[in-house]
């Protein structure tokens, strides 16, 4: 007997025989055509709020139209109650993020400015035109993000502490849930765009790359058919962020990078294979459970770095 489609696995990164023309056309041009037009409006003009933000949200209501006209998974749409939760807190995560950016710049630019000076890492290619110091500053963040992430993923105290399992809690994923974050990892997450920017004196490039992290961690969390070749040799692509997000501790356990692929590449930490369920169990936690994930996992949750599994007498 065949099992639901819904328990099947699902690879996102391959085409139907029956794919509908848009289907196939968000399939081969979707994800470059986005990160080309994002690098291209942000150039026109680099260090404006207004455009940086216009671009973002843009690119959150293109995908956001295209997961509800052709999911790869329809059992992923999300009802309208969760979009607005996961967008709730989406927005509450976006505040909190601007909110650390602001407390790091505002304690970390003169220490880093010091260490700088002292080391001498007046290093920053400044006479680079802007696009290869932008790509830069996304590999250096993506390298710094990747050992962050890789250590919430293998270090008990590091997982609870960052709240991380609260955004692998979600069942269905959308592009929306690349900004479903516990509000306290938005702490560790801005870290590494602002500590290259801060260390090495970046400037303007810096806007380019998060522009091009935060669109990237859009697409890589979409409830679409992307083609992953050629850009996913250096980029990650939802095929293999998806794997990130099983609910099978194994498959958890790769694909790190969160917009590039290339560090699970060099490190050994890269997996490509269909997922049958995301999440972190069997069940999808309550908002308030996943907001006490610092403090308590979820009963039947699998995914958290520790070899005890949680299964409380009901
Ligand atoms: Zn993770």
């Amino acid at each position: 007997m065949t099992a639901p489609a819904h328990e099947r696995a699902v690879s996102v990164r391959h085409l139907p025989t029956d794919a509908s023309m848009l289907t196939r056309v968000v399939f081969w041009a979707l994800q470059p055509a986005l990160l080309l037009g994002v690098i291209a409006t942000w150039i026109a003009d680099p260090e404006n709020p207004a455009l940086f933000g216009l671009t973002f949200l843009g690119v959150h209501l293109l995908l956001g139209a295209l997961e509800y006209r052709i999911p790869a998974r329809p059992h992923w749409r999300h009802p309208a109650t969760e979009k607005l939760v996961v967008l709730g807190i989406a927005v509450v995560s976006f505040m909190v993020g601007g909110a650390a950016s602001g407390l790091y710049e505002t304690h970390l630019t003169a220490p880093l400015d010091a260490i700088r000076a002292t080391l001498h890492l007046d290093l920053w290619p400044h006479h680079w035109p802007l696009v290869p110091q932008a790509l830069l500053v996304f590999f250096l963040s993506e390298f710094i993000w990747y050992w962050i992430h890789r250590a919430e993923h293998r270090w008990t105290p590091v997982w609870r502490l960052s709240g991380h399992g609260a955004h692998h809690a979600f069942k269905r994923l959308n592009a929306i849930n690349a900004g479903a974050n516990h509000p306290i990892e938005l702490f560790l997450i801005v870290l590494p765009a602002i500590s290259v920017d801060l260390l090495f004196g970046v400037g303007a490039a810096a806007y380019g790359a998060v522009l091009l992290t935060l669109v990237q961690t859009a697409v890589v969390h979409s409830n679409l058919r992307l083609n992953s070749s050629v850009i996913g040799w250096l980029f990650t692509t939802n095929a293999w962020h998806i794997r990130h997000h099983s609910a099978d501790l194994a498959e958890s356990n790769t694909n790190y990078g969160c917009a590039a692929i290339i560090w699970d590449r060099v490190f050994g930490t890269f997996g490509d294979s269909a997922v049958v369920e995301a999440g972190v169990g069997p069940r999808e936690p309550t908002t308030l459970e996943k907001l006490l994930m610092p403090l308590r996992e979820p009963e039947g949750s699998v995914i958290a770095p520790t070899e005890r599994r949680i299964t409380r007498a009901p």
